[in-house]
């Protein structure tokens, strides 16, 4: 796995979005490669997951493979949204945590995005990239 020197995670700061509710953002600008920011948060069960999510309307579990990573109480990556063509990545970090990697370079003031992937989401999708055609 890669190795990283820093991570951005300062300067991701928390605005209103054109895409939907609160969004993250580049406070600078962010090259491309880099580590954003770690992904943590509560690690339950796949059974806890699909409980949360249907009786809680929770959508802001992740996934790393093994564990299911709750992020309901974090105060910045809950609020990234998705963006067909997004910026960031998710990759493998450890079992209790994931990685936000940059794809390109990110310019101050962007939007940090990334593809939720999940089929419902591509049918009326908002995002920038599809609102944009
Ligand atoms: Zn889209």
């Amino acid at each position: 796995m890669k190795k990283f020197d820093r991570n951005w995670e300062e300067s991701v700061i928390v605005k209103n979005s054109k895409i939907h509710g609160k969004g993250i953002f580049a406070g600078s600008v962010i090259p491309e490669d880099e580590l954003v920011m770690v992904i943590r948060g509560e690690v339950i069960s796949g059974k806890e997951c699909e409980r949360r999510e249907e009786e809680d309307n929770n959508v802001y579990i992740f996934w790393n493979g093994r564990y299911y990573i709750d992020t309901v109480n974090t105060d910045k990556i809950k609020y990234i949204n998705h963006d067909c063509n997004p910026n960031c990545y998710v990759d493998d970090r450890d079992k209790e945590s994931l990685n936000l990697i940059s794809l390109r370079e990110i310019i101050k003031g962007e939007e940090i995005t990334m593809d939720y992937g999940y089929e419902e989401i591509y049918e009326n999708c908002s995002c920038h990239t599809c609102t944009a055609k």
